[in-house]
């Protein structure tokens, strides 16, 4: 992806940044000029996404690499991205449901508050924004992830509460819905062999309207455009990015 947008000055942290699309978001940022802060749980691959940020920086930055604690490590701030997030196929019968519920609560829609209420200081200062995370699945059911659809309405709605809420402190918040995109996919997909992986993406890209799934960097892309200010007058809003999926899902000719 090319520098189309100048970050240089500015910190940005992107949770779950250590794979697929937060990943991609990260190296997007920091080829724009960003001190970009990369986390996740797994170190070596939190440095190895680093080192790729290190090494398409303009301005020789090094990307500080957090596996542990974020809010402990960062003193200035200008855009979280809160990205790490998982889906995981349990239907409501299925006698682990609760626990998984449990868990992609914590993680999609728990850590955004959390890390939403830990920047809002540091974004103030610097008349900083957000963008979340979010999925089309916040809007569409999807046999058996009832529990990662949920955590993605709850984080449109938090996403648009936090507009209305900061917007008067000066901080932007937006999300991202992005369709299938071909990540690792380790949460969503990595129980699957990977000919069901790689059918499950051919399908995707028969039905979606632009002819293919996504790939990180659209999503990157979309978060870089709602961070940067080119979008200054935009706050409270969710902005798919999925090949048109949506929008062909409601076409009526379909009904024939
Ligand atoms: P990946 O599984 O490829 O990457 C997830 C990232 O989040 C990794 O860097 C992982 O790092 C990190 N992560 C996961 N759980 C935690 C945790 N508890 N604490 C810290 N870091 C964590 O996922 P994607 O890139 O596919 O998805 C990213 C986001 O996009 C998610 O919120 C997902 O719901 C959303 N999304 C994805 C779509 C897709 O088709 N791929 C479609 C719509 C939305 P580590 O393992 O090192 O902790």
């Amino acid at each position: 992806m090319s520098a189309v947008y100048n970050f240089s000055g500015k910190v940005v942290l992107i949770t779950g940044s250590s794979a697929g699309i937060g990943a991609a978001t990260a190296v997007g940022f920091a080829r724009s000029g960003a001190q970009v802060v990369v986390t996740g749980r797994n170190g070596q691959r939190v440095s190895a996404v680093g080192k790729q940020c290190s090494d398409v920086s303009p301005n020789g930055l090094t990307a500080l690499e957090v596996t542990a604690d974020v809010s402990k490590e960062v003193n200035r701030l200008d855009v979280l991205v809160n990205n790490a997030g998982f889906g995981l196929n349990t239907g409501i019968t299925d006698p682990h449901f609760g626990q998984t519920f449990d868990q992609m609560f914590a993680t999609n829609v728990k850590s955004a508050v959390i890390l939403t209420q830990l920047s809002v200081d540091y974004l103030m200062k610097t008349k900083g924004n957000i963008v979340n995370i979010s999925s089309i699945a916040a809007n569409m059911t999807v046999p058996s992830l009832t529990g990662y659809c949920m955590t993605k309405s709850a984080l449109d709605m938090f996403t648009k509460c936090m507009a209305a809420e900061l917007g008067p402190k000066g901080i932007r918040v937006n999300a991202v819905s992005p369709g299938a995109v071909r990540t690792l996919a380790r949460s969503t997909r990595g129980g699957e062999a990977i000919e069901d992986t790689d059918r499950f993406y051919r399908e995707v890209s028969a039905r979606y309207p632009v002819g293919r799934h996504g790939v990180p960097d659209d999503i990157a892309k979309a978060v870089m455009y709602l961070a940067s200010d080119h979008a200054q007058f935009i706050t409270g809003t969710i902005l798919v990015a999925d090949g048109g999926n949506l929008a062909a899902s409601v076409n009526l000719t379909s009904t024939k």
